[in-house]
């Protein structure tokens, strides 16, 4: 399996498209819906508040469970949700390939906080 990277300027691209993921949780803080964010480092994302941006894990369960279809860059085809190295991807076992979630995702400084 090898990581599918995007070029940098396709993803501040879409890093910045103002429609949000989110997930059925709200915040244990504000009880306000969470938004999914690609976290600190590496591939790891969190589901945080929307009123105060507190970070909150996203659990592998609600990670299979988002409403995501996700197309392999390559053949098209739907990629499967799958822990890779600890990071939530989507992967192509047709080609090989996994995307990090977190790729798809805004950086956590991107939200208004
Ligand atoms: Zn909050
Ligand atoms: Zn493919």
């Amino acid at each position: 399996m090898e990581r599918y990277q995007y070029d940098k300027e396709m993803c501040d691209g879409w890093k910045s498209y103002p429609i949000r993921l989110t997930t059925d949780r709200v915040s244990k803080c504000h009880g306000q819906p969470t938004v999914l964010v690609q976290s600190m480092k590496h591939g790891f994302v969190t589901a945080n508040c929307l009123e105060c941006g507190n970070k909150d894990y996203l659990s592998e369960a609600e990670f299979r469970s988002l409403r995501l279809i996700v197309s392999c860059p390559k053949c098209k085809q739907l990629m499967v949700p799958k822990l890779i190295d600890d990071n939530y991807s989507y992967c192509c076992e047709h080609c090989g390939l996994y995307i990090w979630l977190a790729d798809l995702l805004p950086h956590w400084t991107d939200l208004a906080q």
